[in-house]
């Protein structure tokens, strides 16, 4: 059975011809060249743990292999720890 796609025919369609056009554009977040043979994620402006419905726009770097700020995973991770963070420890 396939997997559940979290983001849908939609995304697929429009990832390939974004990152295409993204090669040897600066990475929004390091501002280094992106190339081919790195890991590109087409991500999301705003971060999809705020807004869940918001669609990928931008392409960047995938991760620390390529990215010296981490890319689109770390800044994914921090975000998740951020609202871990933002949790009540207890029931108030
Ligand atoms: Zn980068």
């Amino acid at each position: 059975m396939a997997q559940p796609d979290p983001y849908g025919a939609d995304h697929r369609r429009r990832r390939e011809p974004a990152i295409e056009a993204a090669y040897n554009t600066p990475c929004p977040r390091c501002g280094l060249p992106m190339l081919r043979g790195q890991k590109l994620h087409f991500g999301h402006t705003k971060d999809k743990g705020i807004e869940p419905w918001s669609k990928a726009d931008r392409v960047e770097h995938a991760d620390y292999d390529d990215c010296p700020t981490g890319g689109n995973t770390a800044a994914g991770g921090r975000l998740g720890r951020q609202i871990q963070d933002l949790k009540p420890s207890r029931v108030w």
